[in-house]
C-alpha cells in the first residue's frame, strides 16, 4: 500500500484540485491499494484562525467567512457544506460574544478545513468513477488532551486505523482528513500546524505502507531555497537523519515528529510536485548516504540575544539560569554560542519572543547588574540563521573563508555536537549574498564572478567581446560563471545584474545612464553580487582614485591602466596597505609587456629571494616596430613613423611614445616590483623628439615629422658595422640607475634580433648572471592586452 498526501496548495481551486484528482484517479487505477491524506485546501487553516482572532477581538469576520464559503463551495456545487459552515458560524458567534476562546475551540474551528477538504475530494473522485470513501480521523486517531498540539495515543489509534482499513479494502480508496483527531472524550484535537504530514506518516506506519508520497508544490528538497539561490539543485535522495536536520532548521515540508513513524518502519518518504508530475522528487530513506549530502537552510524570523558581562566567565549556573528563565516563558533557544574570551553568551530565539526574553532575563539578572557581573543584555533582531546541513567542521574553513572574502562576517557560529551541521548567524541584509557564496563554495557548482568593466575602448571592448565569447567554455571547463554586471565609460554606465551578452554595445547605448562610482557599488550590494572584480581598461588619471573605494567595498582589482602604479610612491604604498587590510588582490600583468607573463615572473623571482641585478629590454611595441623597421629598411624615419601610425601601433599622438614616457612608466613599475621606492622623476629619459616638436599642436606636428629625418639618418649611419638601433629601458639594482634611451646593439644579439612590434625583456639575476632570462613576444596591441587582462581575471577567480 502507498499513502498519498496532498498539501493545501495542491488542493487549491483550479489547477491544483484538478491535478490532484487526476493523480489520485490514475494511481488508484494503475497501482490500486492507496490511501489519501489531505490538508485543508488553499489557505483554509490560516483563514479560519484569522476569523477566530477577529471574532475574539469582536471585529467583523462575516465578509471573510462569506468569501471562505464561496471558495470552498466553488469547485463542486453539488456538495452541501451547511453542517460545517453552521458549525463555524456558531463557534465564531460564541467567541465573539465572549471575546475569547480556548485551544479546544480553536481546534474545532481549524478541523473544519480538513473535513471540507476530504469531503470534497471524495465526492469529486466518485464522479470520476473512483470508489472513494470519506474517512474522518477524529474516529480513528485518538490523542491526549493537549489541544492545538495533541499527541496521538499509539495503541488505540493503531488498532482503529487497522480495523477501519480492514473493512474498507479491495477497491476502496480512503480519503482521510489530515491534522485532526480526538481525545478520549471525543473532543476534536489537532496535531499541530502542518500536522497532516504527521497523520500521513502515522497511517503509513500503522498500515505498513511501502512508501509515503507527499505531494507539494515543489519538486523536492533542494540544496538551498531556489528562490534565494539560482544554482540550487534538487537532492534526489537523502537519509532520514539528514532530513531530520533539515526539518529542525526550517524546511517546511518536513517536521521532525513526522519522520519518526517512518523511521520506525523503514518507510521511504517521497516529496513530489503536484504541478510537475514528470519529476521523481526527493526520496528520503533509512540508508545513510555516504556521499554526504549537504543542504543549506535558512531561518529568518529569529533574534539574537546577547548577554555580556565580566562576571559571566567561569561562573557556574549562569547558563542554567538563562535556560530556566527562557523555559519558564516558553521561549525556545535554537542556537547558543559562548565565546570563552568574549565573556558573553549569544542565544538565538524566535523573533516574536525577543522582547519577552529581554524582559524576563533582565528580571532574572537584576542583581547581577548591581554587582556588575552582567553589564548588558541586548537584542539584535535583523539577523538570520544559515544552517549547513552535512557540513563537517573540518571542511568548514572553505565556506567560511569565502564569506570573509566577500566581506560577510558571521555574528556567531556553532556546530551541533551530533552529526554534521554548522549554523551561522548573519545580518539579514547579508543573508542572500551569504547563502549564495556558501552554496557556490560547497557545491563547487559554477562559482559566479561578478565583473565591472571600466573603459570600453579598444582594450575594454575587445575584452568584453572575449568574455562574451568564451563564457560558456569557461563555465564548462572551469565551473566559473563570468558575469559582467557593469560596463562604464567615463560618463555612463550600463548595469545588468544578470550579465551582458554579445549585444552589449547596443544595450549600452539603449540603457546607459550617468553614474557615480557609489551607484555601481550600491547596485552590487542591492543585488547581493558576490566575488566582485573591477577591471580598469582606461588610461584615466582620475579613475585610479576610485581604486581604494572599490577595494573597501569588496572588489578585487584588475588593471591595464599604468597610472596607479606610476603616480607618487605614497599612493602606490597606500593602495597596497588597503589591499592588505581588506584582503583584496590587484593584478596588472598587462601594465608591462601586455600579455607576456613578465610581472608574474619578476614577482616570483623577487619573492623567492633571487636577487635581480638588472632588467633591460624593449618595452614599447610601437618603438620596437619603429626601430626594428628603420634599422633594416632604407627609408626615411618619418615614413616608418607614418606606417606605424597607420597600422595602429602608436598612440593617436605618436609623441606619447616618442617622448619615452611610456617606457619610463613601465620601467618604474618593474623597479617598484623589486621594492625600489622610485618616482618617475628618478628616471633619466631620452626624448626622441627635438624640443621644437614637443610643444606644438598635433596637426602641426604631423606636418613637421620630416624634421626628424636628418637626425635619425645620422644616428643610423654612425653605428658600428652590423649594429641596429633599439630604444630600451634599463634598470640596474646595483648602480641604482634607471634610464630610458636609444642604443645601438649588434644585430645578432637577443635585442638585435627582435622583429615586428615584439617586446623583449632580459632579466639578469644571480642565477642568470651571464645568460639572462629572456621573455619575448607580442607585447602590445589591443587583442593581446585584452587577453592579458582576461588572464588576470581568470587568475583572480582561482583565488576567490
Ligand atoms: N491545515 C493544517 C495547517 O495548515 C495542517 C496541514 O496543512 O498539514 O497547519
Ligand atoms: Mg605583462
Amino acid at each position: 500500500m502507498k499513502i498519498l498526501k496532498f498539501g493545501g496548495k495542491s488542493l487549491a481551486n483550479g489547477k491544483g484540485i484538478k491535478t490532484a484528482i487526476q493523480i489520485i484517479k490514475d494511481k488508484a487505477q494503475q497501482e490500486g491499494n492507496i490511501a489519501v491524506v489531505l490538508s485543508a485546501r488553499g489557505n483554509a487553516t490560516d483563514e479560519l484562525l484569522e476569523m477566530l482572532e477577529k471574532a475574539a477581538r469582536k471585529e467583523t469576520y462575516h465578509e471573510q467567512l462569506t468569501a471562505f464559503k464561496a471558495y470552498q463551495s466553488q469547485t463542486d456545487r453539488s456538495l452541501d457544506f451547511s453542517e460545517e459552515f453552521t458549525t463555524l458560524e456558531n463557534l465564531f458567534q460564541g467567541v465573539s460574544l465572549l471575546g475569547d476562546y480556548s485551544e479546544k475551540i480553536k481546534d474545532q474551528v481549524a478541523s473544519q478545513g480538513e473535513i471540507i477538504s476530504a469531503k470534497l475530494v471524495t465526492n469529486l473522485l466518485k464522479k470520476e468513477g473512483v470508489n472513494a470513501h470519506y474517512t474522518d480521523t477524529r474516529k480513528l486517531i485518538k490523542t491526549d488532551d493537549v489541544f492545538g498540539n495533541a499527541r496521538p495515543l499509539d495503541v488505540i489509534s493503531r488498532r482503529n486505523v487497522i480495523n477501519h482499513f480492514k473493512s474498507y479494502n479491495g477497491t476502496t480508496v480512503n480519503i482521510v482528513t489530515g491534522f485532526i483527531g480526538s481525545n478520549q472524550n471525543n473532543e476534536t484535537t489537532t496535531l499541530g500546524r502542518n500536522g497532516s504530514n504527521y497523520t500521513a506518516a502515522l497511517l503509513a506506519n500503522f498500515l505498513d505502507a511501502e512508501e509515503l508520497q507527499n505531494y507539494t508544490h515543489v519538486d523536492g528538497i533542494f540544496t538551498a531555497n531556489p528562490d534565494l539561490v539560482a544554482d540550487a539543485r534538487k537532492i534526489a535522495e537523502l537519509s532520514f537523519n539528514e532530513a531530520n536536520e533539515l526539518a529542525t532548521f526550517g524546511a517546511h515540508i518536513l517536521h521532525a515528529k513526522t519522520i519518526v513513524p517512518l523511521i520506525e518502519k523503514n518507510i521511504p518518504l517521497r516529496i513530489l510536485n503536484t504541478f510537475n508530475s514528470s519529476d521523481n522528487g526527493t526520496v528520503i530513506t533509512q540508508k545513510t548516504n555516504t556521499k554526504g549530502i549537504k543542504s543549506i537552510s535558512v531561518l529568518d524570523t529569529v533574534a539574537l540575544i546577547n548577554l555580556e558581562g565580566r562576571g559571566l566567565l567561569g561562573r557556574v549556573g549562569v547558563d542554567a539560569r538563562i535556560f530556566r528563565t527562557l523555559g519558564e516563558n516558553e521561549i525556545n533557544v535554537s542556537i547558543i554560542s559562548q565565546g570563552s574570551s568574549e565573556r558573553g553568551i549569544g542565544l538565538v530565539i524566535d523573533a516574536d519572543k525577543a522582547s519577552k526574553a529581554i524582559v524576563s532575563l533582565e528580571k532574572e539578572f537584576e542583581n547581577d547588574f548591581y554587582t556588575k557581573d552582567v553589564n548588558k543584555i541586548s537584542v539584535i533582531d535583523d539577523v538570520a540563521v544559515i544552517s549547513i546541513v552535512g557540513q563537517d567542521l573540518s571542511e568548514f574553513h572553505k565556506p567560511y573563508n569565502a564569506l570573509i572574502k566577500n566581506q560577510i562576517v558571521p555574528i556567531l557560529f556553532n556546530n551541533t555536537v551530533s552529526g554534521k551541521n554548522v549554523s551561522l548567524v548573519v545580518k539579514k541584509s547579508q543573508l542572500h549574498k551569504a547563502i549564495n557564496v556558501i552554496h557556490g563554495q560547497i557545491f563547487g557548482i559554477s562559482k559566479k564572478i561578478n565583473i565591472a568593466v571600466f573603459g570600453k575602448g579598444l582594450v575594454g571592448g575587445t575584452l568584453l567581446d572575449q568574455i562574451v565569447h568564451s563564457k560558456t567554455a569557461i563555465l564548462d571547463k572551469n565551473n566559473i560563471k563570468l558575469n559582467v554586471f557593469a560596463i562604464a565609460d567615463s560618463q555612463h554606465v550600463y548595469l545588468d545584474k544578470n550579465g551582458i551578452a554579445d549585444d552589449w554595445k547596443f544595450e549600452f547605448q539603449q540603457q546607459k545612464t550617468a553614474y557615480t562610482l557609489q551607484q555601481i557599488i550600491d547596485y552590487a550590494k542591492a543585488h547581493h553580487l558576490e566575488n566582485l572584480i573591477a577591471v580598469d581598461t582606461t588610461a584615466s588619471k582620475d579613475f585610479i582614485h576610485d581604486y581604494i573605494s572599490l577595494v573597501k567595498n569588496g572588489f578585487d582589482l584588475v588593471s591595464a591602466n599604468k597610472i596607479a602604479n606610476t603616480v607618487e610612491y605614497s599612493f602606490y604604498q597606500e593602495l597596497r596597505t588597503q589591499l592588505q587590510k581588506y584582503q583584496k588582490n590587484y593584478l596588472y600583468e598587462t601594465n608591462v609587456g601586455a600579455g607576456l607573463p613578465l610581472i608574474d615572473t619578476i614577482k616570483l623571482l623577487h619573492k623567492s629571494g633571487e636577487k635581480i641585478k638588472k632588467i633591460r629590454g624593449v618595452f614599447s611595441g610601437s618603438l620596437s616596430y619603429l626601430f626594428n623597421t628603420y634599422s633594416v629598411e632604407d627609408i626615411p624615419f618619418s615614413m616608418v613613423l607614418k606606417q606605424a601610425e597607420e597600422k595602429g601601433f602608436t598612440e593617436p599622438d605618436a609623441r606619447e611614445d616618442l617622448s619615452g614616457n611610456d617606457v619610463a612608466r613601465k620601467l618604474l613599475i618593474l623597479a617598484r616590483e623589486l621594492d625600489l621606492k622610485h618616482e618617475l622623476s628618478d628616471i633619466t629619459i631620452q626624448n626622441l623628439l627635438p624640443a621644437h616638436l614637443q610643444a606644438i599642436n598635433l596637426q602641426l606636428f604631423k606636418k613637421s615629422i620630416t624634421d626628424l629625418d636628418q637626425t635619425y639618418t645620422l644616428i643610423k649611419a654612425n653605428q658600428k658595422e652590423h649594429h641596429v638601433l633599439r630604444y630600451v629601458g634599463d634598470l640596474s639594482t646595483e648602480t641604482g640607475i634607471l634610464e630610458v634611451k636609444l642604443i645601438s646593439v649588434p644585430s645578432n644579439s637577443a635585442l638585435g634580433q627582435i622583429k615586428g612590434s615584439d617586446s623583449i625583456f632580459e632579466i639578469y639575476t644571480e642565477a642568470y648572471a651571464a645568460q639572462p632570462l629572456v621573455i619575448q613576444g607580442a607585447g602590445a596591441g589591443a587583442a593581446v592586452t585584452a587577453r592579458g587582462v582576461f588572464g588576470d581575471i581568470l587568475r583572480l577567480t582561482e583565488k576567490l
